[in-house]
């Protein structure tokens, strides 16, 4: 039940008794809770190049440890968060801390920050990314934007300046779990991407160049290669889905195969003991059997 330490409401949530506005109601005002008193956290996927093996970089996925129903997941939160207005200062947070996080790591390494559409839709984004850039003293070009397709749903002319002002800034930009959402390659002619990620959902299972996913991931990377920009392929899980996107040419891989999302602790870490990538892990070693 209700637990009060000082820090505010935590509350009781039996599946029964809520509705679902009651649920997202609840939900929010823990957000905020959170948002002011800490248990937010923002946790580190390392981003391998393929040939290399080298970590380049790491992804900033968000992490929630909910006051009473532990480690809760950012596809349940951010709905709530965008619903409800609070995306705009979480992900300022997110952006400050990881600013913060990377001011400590190597020059070589990168970090990218999901942005979600409300976020892309403030104008006050860029100086928003350029404050947290300058708070930490960090060169631009070390962090990366991703931005999923549904941004372009929005009045292109918007869209484009804020593109344009991005570039400005002089952070890099990826589009997000490419091939899953609005999809009309008209806008990949004029938006300034850096790089394409591949979604999991084409690299999960995907083993044999002549299957569906085999192809789909192949023309991803001839186009994105055409249009001079790079291809992470997300999600890679066992070595012969990481045999079959390094043979189509993904230039980065980004996967439990390599490591899972790290707390800054462990990222830091792991940073020492050197930038080489190992694929390892169970479904690892009974592929490599
Ligand atoms: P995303 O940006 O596409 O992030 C990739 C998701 O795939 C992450 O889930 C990551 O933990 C997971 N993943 C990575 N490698 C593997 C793998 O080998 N196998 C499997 N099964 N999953 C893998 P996560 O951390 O639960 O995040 C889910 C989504 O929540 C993200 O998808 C992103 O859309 C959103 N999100 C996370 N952090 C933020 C944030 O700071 N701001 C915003 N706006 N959205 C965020
Ligand atoms: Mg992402
Ligand atoms: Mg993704
Ligand atoms: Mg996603």
């Amino acid at each position: 039940a209700a637990k009060d330490g000082g820090r505010g409401r935590h509350h009781f949530y039996a599946a029964d008794l809520h509705s679902d506005a009651e649920e997202r109601r609840l939900l929010e005002q823990d957000l905020r809770d959170a948002l002011t008193h800490g248990g937010l956290e923002l946790h580190y996927q390392p981003v391998v190049h393929t040939a290399t093996e080298r970590i380049t970089g790491f992804e900033a996925l968000l992490r929630w440890q909910h006051p009473t129903r532990g480690w809760m997941s950012p596809a349940k939160f951010i709905p709530v968060a965008e619903d409800t207005g609070l995306i705009a200062q979480i992900g300022e947070w997110a952006l400050r801390t990881a600013c913060h996080d990377l001011a400590s790591w190597p020059d070589s390494v990168r970090v990218a920050v999901n942005v979600s559409p409300l976020q892309f839709a403030n104008p006050a984004l860029p100086a928003i990314i350029t404050n947290a850039l300058a708070a930490a003293q960090v060169d631009p070009a070390r962090l990366e934007l991703e931005i999923t397709e549904s941004v372009f749903l929005n009045d292109d002319a918007t869209t484009d300046a804020m593109f344009k002002a991005l570039k400005r800034v002089g952070v890099r930009l990826a589009l997000d779990d490419f091939g899953t959402g609005y999809s009309s390659l008209g806008y990949l002619k004029n938006a300034p991407f850096d790089k394409i990620k591949i979604d999991q959902s084409f690299v999960r299972g995907a083993t044999i160049a002549g299957s569906r996913n085999g192809a789909i991931i192949a023309s991803i990377v001839s186009l994105a290669e055409a249009l001079g920009m790079e291809t992470t392929a997300e999600g890679v899980e066992t070595l012969d889905e990481l045999d079959l996107v390094r043979m189509l040419g993904c230039s980065h891989v980004q996967g439990y195969i390599y490591e899972q999302p790290l707390s800054v602790a462990v990222a830091t870490q792991r940073l020492m003991t050197g930038l080489t990538a190992i694929a390892r892990g169970p479904r690892a070693a009974r592929a490599a059997r």
